[in-house]
């Protein structure tokens, strides 16, 4: 029987690594994303098919309660709160990992041939990295719904010392426990810390740099549940949890990229710090109609949209997919700038264009718009704010200082659709707002890009 087990996680293993191929492609993911869940049922089924493990009723009544909630939180969950709930799948498979872990040492007798230094010392390396993942991740759910915490930088004096100082007491915790593996009680310890040491090392974060934050956080979650595969000696469980850890850190890579910083400089810079600005100086800006907008789009040659977080916000891609069929119709050539980090997730915008049918050659990465800006008569700014803000250049007190931008300053006309003036989740101003060629249509942005495709019907 053990060599079936065996044989179905080499199955699923193989099913995740064409599930994560097909998933690097918006046209193959939806199959991806089928194959992964197929390997995973696999998985499961094998796995419950083994033994040692609770009995029939526990699995069942786990069975029911989590596909219960699942269900009910697909059904509910608004799709401006999937980057909550993503945050909060990493936090859940953290725990999950940690309390697997504190079962199981708590579970056995210290005199078991299998309870050795080792098996505690990985019992105490599962549980630094599950509790940090939990914490970290209720603490990134927090920022990111701006419900108990705001989503700015929370820093006080020798944070990062006190940091450091936890980070160290942990792991000489972790070491003792590979020493005197009798002494389990220190398990309780270093979860309290790790539990702590997840919070203190994401409330500094904020700002724009909150995506690393959620791709680390991620990464960590398979990590936690690779050091748990280890503790039961789960083949399927390390297999599947360090493909999780090392595509987070790939995707970890690509945020740092696209946020132009190191991950120390993320981790341990206490950046995004929001500082005094031009906010309260008095500037105007130049409030436009649908109608104004209407005109200048229907004449241009290359209208180039870009959509940010707003749009997620107003639901208003299918809108915007309407809005680029009629200018195409009317021989606008129409493309969509997608920023890596616009929006509250990686791939939001993709998700939401994809979710719309908005053909997927339309839709253009940083790297390939950026020089097709010059040559644009209108760049329609749909709802996006930090990822259109010029001061990221040049502006070394900003936050969002070195993130390399959508260059829609660069275009002919500039159009900036959103509900007021205020800022984006970076809290800084934009000067944009106020740019001679920038025309601000105020309002919200489902609404504001159906009255332009009515406008536009019309003419
Ligand atoms: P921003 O958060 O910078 O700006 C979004 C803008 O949308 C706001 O200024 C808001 O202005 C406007 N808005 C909100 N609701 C509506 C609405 N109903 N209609 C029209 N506009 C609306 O978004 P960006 O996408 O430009 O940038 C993303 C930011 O989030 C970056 O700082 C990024 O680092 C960060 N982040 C990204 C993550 C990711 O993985 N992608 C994860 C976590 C954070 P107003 O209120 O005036 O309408």
């Amino acid at each position: 029987m053990e060599q079936i087990i065996d044989l179905s996680y080499l199955l699923a293993a193989v099913l995740f690594i064409f599930a994560l191929k097909a998933m690097a492609s918006p046209r193959t993911a939806r199959k991806g994303n089928l194959i992964g869940a197929a390997g995973m049922l696999i998985a499961i089924v094998f796995t419950l098919t083994s033994r040692d493990i609770v009995t029939w009723p526990w699995i069942i009544v786990g069975l029911l309660g989590g596909a219960g909630i699942g269900a009910f939180l697909a059904l509910t969950v608004k799709m401006t709160a999937m980057p909550q709930m993503v945050a909060m799948f990493n936090g859940f498979g953290g725990l999950a990992s940690a309390l697997v872990v504190l079962a199981n040492i708590f579970g056995r007798q210290p005199d078991e041939a299998a309870y050795t230094g080792q098996f505690v010392a990985t019992v105490g390396i599962s549980t630094l990295i599950g509790w940090v993942t939990f914490t970290g991740s209720v603490i990134a759910f927090a920022k990111l719904q701006e419900v108990v915490i705001s989503g700015r930088p929370i820093v006080f004096p020798f944070h990062k010392l006190v940091n450091f100082l936890l980070l160290a007491i942990v792991l000489g915790l972790i070491v003792l426990l590979g020493v005197f593996p009798a002494q389990r009680w220190l398990v309780v310890p270093t979860a309290v810390l790790a539990s702590a040491l997840g919070v203190l090392f994401v409330i500094p974060i904020g700002g724009a740099d909150m995506p690393v934050v959620i791709s680390l956080l991620n990464s960590y979650s398979g990590l936690a549940a690779a050091a748990t595969g280890f503790v039961l000696n789960n083949t399927g469980l390390i297999i599947a949890g360090a493909l999780v850890g090392a595509s987070g850190i790939i995707l970890t890579r690509l945020m740092c990229q696209a946020m132009n910083r190191s991950l120390t400089n993320v981790l341990f810079g206490a950046v995004g710090q929001v500082v005094a600005g031009k906010a309260t100086e008095q500037r105007t800006v130049k409030r436009y109609t649908p109608e104004d907008a209407a005109m200048v789009l229907e004449n241009a040659s290359l209208v180039i949209i870009v959509p940010g977080y707003g749009m997620a916000v107003a639901q208003a891609q299918h809108a915007v997919k309407e809005l680029a069929e009629v200018l195409t119709a009317k021989g606008v050539t129409v493309k969509f700038g997608i920023h890596p980090v616009a929006g509250r997730m990686p791939g939001h915008m993709n998700v939401l264009l994809a979710e719309a049918e908005v053909p997927y050659e339309q839709l253009a990465d940083m790297d390939e718009i950026n020089p097709e800006f010059e040559h644009c008569d209108a760049a329609l700014v749909i709802g996006a704010n930090d990822v259109i803000n010029p001061a990221a250049r040049y502006d070394k007190t900003s936050p969002i200082y070195g993130m390399p931008i959508l260059n829609v300053d660069h275009a002919r006309t500039v159009m900036i659709c959103k509900r007021s003036l205020n800022p984006g989740f970076a809290g800084v101003d934009n000067e944009l707002f106020y740019d001679e060629k920038t025309m601000m249509l105020f309002g919200d942005g489902k609404q504001t890009v159906t009255q332009l495709v009515a406008v536009l019907k019309q003419q």
